[in-house]
């Protein structure tokens, strides 16, 4: 599962800052996950439930944050959500689009103790 292994490149990420801080453990983490980034949120929470055991990370609240993707128009300027990445822009039909976001996925934030 392509969700697992994110997961505990996640885990591995957290523990590092975990150690680098001289903390035990963490309460909190906190992952955007863009709409574009090919990952399904539900399978990554899965994932991250069975990822964190017996880690410094068991325990912690583990928040997905889905982030819409948006588009920029090369062309006008204007900016708006896309559901994919070949859309076109709805002020000038234009196709040369540069996405603003929604293709991250990344550690928030990590609160630890
Ligand atoms: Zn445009």
């Amino acid at each position: 599962m392509h969700e697992l292994s994110i997961a505990l490149n996640i885990v591995d990420i957290a523990t590092a800052e975990t150690r680098k801080a001289g903390a035990l453990r963490v309460t909190d983490l906190n992952i955007e996950v863009g709409s574009l980034s090919g990952v399904i949120v539900e399978a990554l929470e899965f994932a991250m439930e069975v990822a964190v055991r017996d880690t410094i990370l068991s325990g912690a609240r583990v928040a997905i944050h889905p982030v819409q993707a948006q588009a920029k128009c090369k062309q006008c300027g204007e900016e708006f959500e896309v559901a994919d990445y070949f859309e076109q822009c709805p002020k000038c039909d234009s196709l040369d689009l540069q996405i603003m976001r929604g293709q991250e996925l990344k550690v928030r934030s990590l609160v630890v103790e």
